[in-house]
């Protein structure tokens, strides 16, 4: 395979799981003018774009063509100062947007749990924050896109232009095209800090009355939960809301300088640990340690953003933990109305199996925005767990779980989810692929991950 112009490096490719690993060949675009060059130089191949690898699975590679890395893409390219809107190209990442615009007193309207995640990354998994309950995902402060069609053409859209390329687009996994340019807005604020609380669940149902009588009141909302707990103690938590901290809630010392933080020394997993460190009585005790390391019941505090909303982005390369053959992440949503059973019937058989994950997380989601945007209206919980023997069959049995109560797991943590399931769970998918159909009649946009769940359009069979 090689495109005139544009020199390609095979490489060994993975998501931020590690699993799988394939064998592919990448390209890394610098200007907007040679990423027409990618559809024009060799039209048999296939391509598809990655951000900064931080989906866990294989959304982000392609062994049957080209993985183009989209890390040289990241200029910006104006800000409104009046609105707080920024144009940037895709490959700008969530990082450099709070380096750069936290002093100015503006915020990502939305931010994952990490922040080293790009634009396009953000779009094509329409991701979402601690405050989707009552913000939404990254879809809704989003105004428009520019895409690099497999026709070849470059083109814009948004809710009003072009709505059906958009709404594909976002949570799309880049499978309408290439994003080169993102336009979306960010929201003032006053300061860089969180004014935050702490309380402790017992258990999972005072979790999720605390989920309801914080809702209103902060903004910001996620549980860490013990997945490994039972009895009268299944689902305790450590949960943690938040809102933007206004002046006045600053220390006199911190006043002085609001909107600056002090960046914290970052430690990083210098080696693979051993996967027999990964077992039911290590997962365990670290569980319970860190819900015994608060011992007050509410602990209120003031945090830089940077603690409140990437705790995990402080230990650099923390996949490491989960030993050489990797980890997959399963997370699944409920609606609300099965939420509190369903989590109780998958905490238990977690419990039960003991595979349970170092931290679980457990979020109240709003409404879903695009086609194949993950959230719905209910609880999302997320098990990090190590590829070992077995666990493909223990996560089949979650997905029948899953599936029997109305929910659906996310595709941007998923390496194993099958068709079928995920087919029935995304019910929109049909009127995703109609737009993938009519914009990527001959699939040039794939990914490991569409492979897998079989992903492709649909050709109208004529004269039948
Ligand atoms: C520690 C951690 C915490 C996380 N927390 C959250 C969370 O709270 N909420 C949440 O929603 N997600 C969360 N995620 C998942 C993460 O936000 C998404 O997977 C996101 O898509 C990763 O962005 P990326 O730039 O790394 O994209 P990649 O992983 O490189 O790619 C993801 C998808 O986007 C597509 N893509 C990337 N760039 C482009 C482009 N320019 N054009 C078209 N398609 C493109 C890829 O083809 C792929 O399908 C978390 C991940 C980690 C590692």
């Amino acid at each position: 395979m090689s495109q005139p112009g544009l020199p390609t490096l095979d490489a060994s490719l993975c998501g931020w799981g590690r699993y799988p690993v394939i064998q592919g060949t990448v390209q890394r675009p610098e200007k907007a003018s040679s990423f027409a060059k990618l559809i024009e130089n060799d039209p048999g191949e296939t391509l598809l774009a990655q951000g900064s690898a931080r989906s866990y699975g294989d959304a982000a590679i392609n062994s049957k063509g080209y993985t183009i890395l989209t890390e040289r893409m990241n200029r910006m390219l104006s800000f409104d100062e009046q609105t707080g809107r920024l144009r940037a190209e895709a490959g700008v990442t969530m990082q450099e947007v709070l380096e750069t615009f936290v002093p100015r007193g503006w915020f990502p309207a939305v931010t994952p749990g990490t922040k080293y995640i790009t634009l396009g990354g953000a779009v094509a998994f329409d991701v979402h924050g601690k405050n989707h309950h009552q913000d939404g995902a990254f879809s809704r402060h989003l105004h428009s896109l520019k895409i690099l069609l497999a026709s070849g053409d470059i083109v814009d859209c948004s809710a009003q232009h072009n709505p059906d390329l958009f709404w594909a687009t976002v949570g799309g996994m880049g499978l309408t095209g290439i994003i080169q340019e993102v336009e979306f807005s960010l929201r003032r604020i006053e300061t860089a800090y969180i004014n935050s609380i702490s309380i402790k669940a017992q258990n999972l149902y005072e979790a999720v009355s605390l989920f309801d009588k914080y809702e209103s009141q902060y903004q910001y909302s996620v549980a860490w939960i013990d997945c490994l707990a039972s009895g009268k103690h299944l689902g305790r938590s450590l949960m943690s809301f938040g809102n933007h901290a206004s002046l006045e809630q600053l220390s006199p010392g911190r006043r002085v300088k609001p909107l600056q933080i002090t960046h914290k020394k970052r430690v990083k997993i210098p080696f693979d640990f051993p996967a027999q460190l990964l077992n039911r009585y290590t997962m365990g005790c670290f569980n319970q340690a860190y819900f015994a390391r608060q011992r007050a019941q509410e602990v209120q505090s003031v945090v830089d953003y940077d603690t409140f909303f990437y705790p995990l982005d402080f230990l650099q390369a923390w996949n490491r933990l989960y030993g050489k053959r990797g980890f997959v992440q399963y997370q699944c949503v409920f609606p609300l109305e099965t939420s509190q059973s369903a989590l109780v019937q998958m905490l238990q058989l977690c419990s039960q199996a003991g595979r349970g994950s170092f931290l679980a997380v457990l979020k109240r989601l709003g409404p879903q925005e695009g086609w194949l945007s993950f959230p719905m209206e209910g609880y999302t919980l997320a098990l990090d767990m190590p590829v070992q023997p077995g666990l493909w069959k223990f996560l089949d049995r979650l997905d029948r779980l899953t599936i029997e109560f109305g929910g659906r797991v996310y595709l941007a943590k998923d390496a194993r989810l099958g068709s079928d399931a995920f087919r029935a769970m995304y019910r929109d998918y049909p009127k995703w692929l109609a737009v993938k159909s009519r914009v990527d009649p001959d699939n040039r946009f794939t990914s490991n991950l569409a492979q897998r769940l079989q992903i492709e359009p649909v050709h109208e069979r004529v004269g039948v």
